[in-house]
């Protein structure tokens, strides 16, 4: 689904290497795990597969069901099945929750040459999602992520999510500042979406939640590079003794 080869990438402005070659293929239907300490790069790396600016890839290649995902504006990622779950989900005053969706399946849908959904279908399309993953349709007549609650926030990520059916979703830190139930919450939403023709990249700096999202491979980052891949024991061992082990195992 999602193939990774020596992907190295700077920052555009400073010519600082940040990805020093990362190596890593998802398969449809699997569930890999990053764990990594603080500044390993676990961000960028979901930063440049989503296509943001100020990223520079020097090397390396990205694919997603064989296309080359690099080359691609954000919008065309997303159309291709590339969806990203931000760490810090953006506040958009003045944009209603209801429209912002709507308009991001459309652009989808137009990307994909189908037709469009009139707002009748798309309003009985998201209630039935966020009824299937129990969240409160009312975070639907807000204002995108206005005054949410961190919990809030990513379930909203999640009900996007869920409407877009992405084909590989990229799950950055959405654990973080999640109190248990909404943790709980979250992670019954990507279970409900787990898909044999769905992958996941789920990054994480706790192991509590590959407890929920049992994870088939556990990869850990340092310094730009995928030092050590593992199954989900590496989460608990690495839960246990923090990083300085296999840091060390690996120098
Ligand atoms: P992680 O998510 O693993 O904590 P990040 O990808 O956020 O790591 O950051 C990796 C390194 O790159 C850090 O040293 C961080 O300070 C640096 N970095 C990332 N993006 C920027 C940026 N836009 N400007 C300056 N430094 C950045
Ligand atoms: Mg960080
Ligand atoms: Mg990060």
């Amino acid at each position: 689904m999602l193939e990774i080869k020596n992907l190295h990438v700077e920052l555009e402005d400073e010519d600082k290497a940040i990805l020093k070659g990362v190596d890593l293929t998802v398969e449809a239907g699997k569930v890999h795990a990053i764990m990594g300490p603080n500044g390993s790069g676990k961000s960028t790396l979901s930063y440049v597969l989503s296509g943001r600016d100020g990223y520079e890839v020097t090397e390396g290649t990205a694919t997603l069901e064989g296309a080359d995902i690099l080359s691609m504006e954000p919008e065309e990622r997303a159309a291709a099945g590339l969806f990203l779950a931000f760490q810090y989900p953006v506040e958009i005053p003045g944009v209603g929750n209801m429209t912002f969706m709507r308009t991001a399946l459309n652009a989808q849908r137009k990307a994909r040459g189908e037709d469009e959904v009139s707002a009748a279908d798309f309003l009985k399309l998201i209630r039935a999602k966020a009824k299937e993953l129990k969240i409160d349709a009312d975070m639907l007549k807000r204002p995108v992520n206005v005054g949410f609650s961190g919990g809030e926030k990513k379930r909203n990520e999640i009900l996007q999510m869920a409407l877009l059916e992405p084909k590989m979703c990229i799950l950055d830190e959405t654990d973080s500042g999640l109190d248990v139930d909404a943790m709980k919450l979250v992670s019954d939403g990507v279970n409900a979406l787990r898909d044999a023709g769905r992958g996941f990249l789920v990054i994480t700096h706790y192991q509590r939640l590959l407890d929920h999202i049992k994870p088939d491979f556990v990869h850990i980052m340092s310094d730009g590079r995928i030092i050590k891949t593992g199954g989900p024991e590496l989460a608990i061992e690495v839960e246990k003794n923090g990083y300085a082990d296999i840091l060390a195992e690996v120098a």
